[in-house]
């Protein structure tokens, strides 16, 4: 991902401190004191995620910076000494991404999330629902200056539609009144799918009707906003909808999945039905003689082998479920002909067999053993069958895939 900003200041002190700011957790930034040297860089490096932009510089007092930015189609931050309301709305109606003042450490140390907020944006594609072209247009120009890709519909039963097919959609921002659907019943309909953390939606209305504000969050809506708008608040309510379901995310992401190997764990595994498919295979693996490995090369050795083997297994099982169950035992989950997937396991067993590992200039090698069961039992049961097998690949002299 693109993490090269241009900051534009003529204060030394300042123009350091954001230098310091934004590289210390992994910007690559360019540095610029004035117009002049800020067009050399925009000369030479076309890909920017954004621009600081000092309003006044001394060889342009009066935004010409800023300008120059826009017209290289860059995302702008304005950093200005004067509050100007007018000038304000001015910079923002033009597609600054944010005026901020520099009259106070905390004013600017906001820029950091504001650029974090820029980069994470452009996971986030948002369907944006009202059954006026103006409002829609305006709503996805907001959008789009801030790294948001969209999509439209003219209403709740296009909406609908479109959410089922375009699986990139992260949040909505939805209209009331709509002919065919309007935003309320859509916005039930999109709960019976998809809960708030998954699909957040704002609603949007331009009604004078007290009550909507909560028929809109009773149906499920996790925000709330009326028509017409401030610009700003309507960045702010966006920014905390992206903020909360990221950290659902990453909640969620925490307590599935395995830190030192990035695998699915075990809790994981169990609470993932299989979909769509009516065979499902599980094998269950573990690391022969994993002890010594840790005896010969220390504990951070046997890091790495674990590290090493987990890499391997989501290379061999890319479409699969590949856990780790805990220690050196693994687990994985895939579907289609048993036959398959057992030829596909003493594959994987080979190339771990083959496979050196190195650490700290040691080279070792490891083998792992393997047990597979086919799907016609519960997922506990098949475990305990793979598991079984498993034991008795151990007892038959480790290296080997039992599967009957
Ligand atoms: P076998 O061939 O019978 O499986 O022998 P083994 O030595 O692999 O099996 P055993 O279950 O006796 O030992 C597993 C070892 O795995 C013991 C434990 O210290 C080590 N282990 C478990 N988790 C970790 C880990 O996260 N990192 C490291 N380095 N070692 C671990
Ligand atoms: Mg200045
Ligand atoms: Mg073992």
């Amino acid at each position: 991902m693109n993490r090269k900003i241009l900051v534009v200041e003529d204060s030394l002190t300042f123009r350091n401190y954001l230098e310091q700011l934004l590289s210390q957790v992994g910007y690559q930034v360019f540095c610029a004191k004035n117009i002049a040297e800020a067009n050399a860089i925009l000369l030479s490096e076309p890909d920017l995620l954004c621009c600081v932009l000092d309003y006044c510089l001394p060889d342009g007092q009066d935004g010409e910076v800023i300008e120059l930015a826009l017209t290289h189609q860059h995302k702008v931050i304005v950093l200005t000494a004067l509050f100007n309301p007018e000038l304000r709305e001015n910079m923002l109606a033009k597609g600054v991404v944010d005026y901020l003042l520099k009259d106070s450490t905390a004013s600017v140390s906001y820029i950091l999330p504001l650029v974090q907020r820029l980069e994470k944006n452009q996971q986030h594609k948002c369907l944006v629902v009202d059954d006026s072209q103006t409002v829609r247009n305006h709503v996805v120009q907001l959008l789009e200056h801030q790294y948001i890709s969209t999509a439209q519909a003219e209403n709740g039963a296009e909406a609908l539609v479109q959410l089922k097919s375009d699986t990139a959609i992260t949040f909505v921002i939805t209209d009331h009144d709509m002919p065919e659907k309007d935003g309320v019943s859509m916005i039930r309909e999109i709960r019976q799918n998809w809960d708030r953390n998954r699909l957040p939606v704002l609603g949007l209305s331009a009604t004078d009707d007290a009550t909507l504000t909560a028929q809109f969050l009773k149906a499920g809506a996790n925000d709330f906003l009326n028509k017409p708008f401030n610009p700003e608040e309507f960045y702010c309510r966006v920014h905390q909808i992206l903020d909360m379901k990221e950290a659902t995310n990453e909640l969620y992401r925490m307590a599935n999945q395995d830190a030192l190997t990035g695998l699915w764990n075990r809790r994981y595994l169990f609470n993932q039905a299989c979909s769509g498919c009516s065979v499902r295979n599980i094998a269950m693996l573990d690391i022969d003689y994993f002890k010594k490995v840790n005896d010969n090369y220390g504990h951070d050795g046997g890091d790495t082998a674990l590290i090493t083997i987990a890499k391997i297994l989501s290379l061999y099982f890319p479409n699969d479920i590949v856990a780790r169950f805990g220690g050196e035992e693994f687990c994985i989950q895939a579907c289609g002909e048993f036959d398959d997937f057992a030829s596909r396991l003493d594959k994987l067993r080979q190339r771990i067999e083959k496979t050196t590992i190195t650490h700290n200039d040691t080279a070792f090698k490891i083998t792992i053993s393997i047990g597979a069961a086919p799907s016609d039992v519960s997922l506990e049961q098949q475990i305990k069958l793979a598991d079984n097998r498993l034991y008795q690949a151990k007892e038959d002299g480790r290296n080997r895939v039992i599967f009957n």
